[in-house]
């Protein structure tokens, strides 16, 4: 009933009271401004502050407002996917609710999508208020996983880009648990491009998204989107066990043609002890994919709603 709407916002937030009625506004005002009729879809990530009352006030002014809420914290990514399950525009934006992606920066996506590109990705040109530390890993983590990766993530990219409904109905398709959404949009493929912004500091409030999480996230992307972790423990094993053999040889000549004696404490225990923690890292890695295949075949649903307003019908993922 609502396919005249042409575009969507996915907004998932947590917590965010302090930064909310900003973000409300500027919305606003955004929506106010496109040309063509709009909708924003806030997903409440299991909020345990006023967040949710504050959009839900909202909802009743406005009906372009709408919210979805989970039925506790599943995470970002898994909040996303919620949202992108419920819109229905031509083209969906998604944003972080802290206005760290800037609303105006959606013009610039809009006109790209008008040339005909069907996922238009916004790249970090520079990031204001975030640690060096913070700097440095995500820098050094897109370039690893670009080498590591048999798609092409783009680099300094999160979650913020719009994408074409056609897109969309791709990744609904992709029903995986562990999501690392901005790989999945990499890897389906469709005329892609790029959009450059400053990334301004979060407006009020903090990161949701501490180390931990983070990375959990990049491991994520790692783990979903490369088998080289995998593939080392094959070259790392050759590797190994060539040194072992080289070195037997050694012992052996020194044993037939010297009548030196080769000490062995220190060596066996040094080689011992660096081959077990080598064989724990590996199986720690397989773990990794194992983990995977374990949460996959559990086949639960990715999330629950308990609450929607303004939303006609609520689709859930597919379970398979
Ligand atoms: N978020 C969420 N669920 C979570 C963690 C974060 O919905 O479990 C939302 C958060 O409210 C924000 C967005 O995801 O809208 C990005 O989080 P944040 O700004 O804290 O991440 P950062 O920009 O620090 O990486
Ligand atoms: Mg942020």
């Amino acid at each position: 009933m609502n396919s005249f709407v042409t575009y969507s916002f996915v907004i998932p937030f947590m917590n965010e009271e302090a930064v909310l009625p900003a973000l409300l506004e500027r919305i606003t005002a955004l929506m106010d401004k496109i040309d063509g009729i709009s909708e924003v879809v806030f997903v409440d990530d299991g909020s345990r502050d006023q967040s949710a009352v504050i959009v839900a006030e909202y909802t009743a002014q406005d009906p372009r407002i709408k919210m979805i809420r989970l039925s506790r914290n599943f995470g970002h990514q898994v909040a996303v996917t919620a949202g992108l399950n419920t819109v229905c525009g031509k083209a969906v934006i998604i944003m972080d609710a802290d206005l760290q992606d800037p609303p105006e920066v959606v013009h610039d996506l809009i006109a790209k999508w008008q040339e005909g590109y069907e996922i238009v990705h916004a790249q970090r040109r520079a990031r204001e208020g975030e640690t060096r530390f913070k700097k440095f890993t995500a820098s050094l983590y897109y370039r690893i996983l670009s080498q590591l990766s048999s798609v092409e993530i783009p680099r300094d990219v999160g979650d913020f880009r719009l994408v074409d409904s056609k897109v969309i109905q791709a990744i609904k398709s992709m029903p995986e648990r562990d999501r690392f959404l901005r790989g999945m949009f990499a890897w389906v493929g469709f005329r892609q491009t790029i959009v450059q912004f400053d990334r301004p500091e979060r407006v009020a409030g903090e990161t949701k998204y501490p180390f931990k999480k983070m990375l959990r996230l990049a491991m994520d992307g790692v783990v979903g989107f490369s088998d080289a972790p995998l593939r080392l423990a094959l070259w790392l094993g050759a590797l190994v066990s060539l040194g072992a053999m080289t070195y037997g040889a050694y012992i052996f000549a020194m044993a037939l043609f010297t009548d030196e004696l080769i000490d062995g404490w220190a060596s066996t225990i040094v080689i011992l002890s660096f081959l077990s923690g080598m064989n724990l890292l590996i199986s720690g890695v397989i773990g990794l994919y194992v983990g995977r295949i374990h949460n996959e075949s559990k086949q639960r649903p990715l999330y629950f709603v308990t609450e929607s307003i303004g939303v006609a019908e609520v689709v859930q993922m597919p379970s398979s």
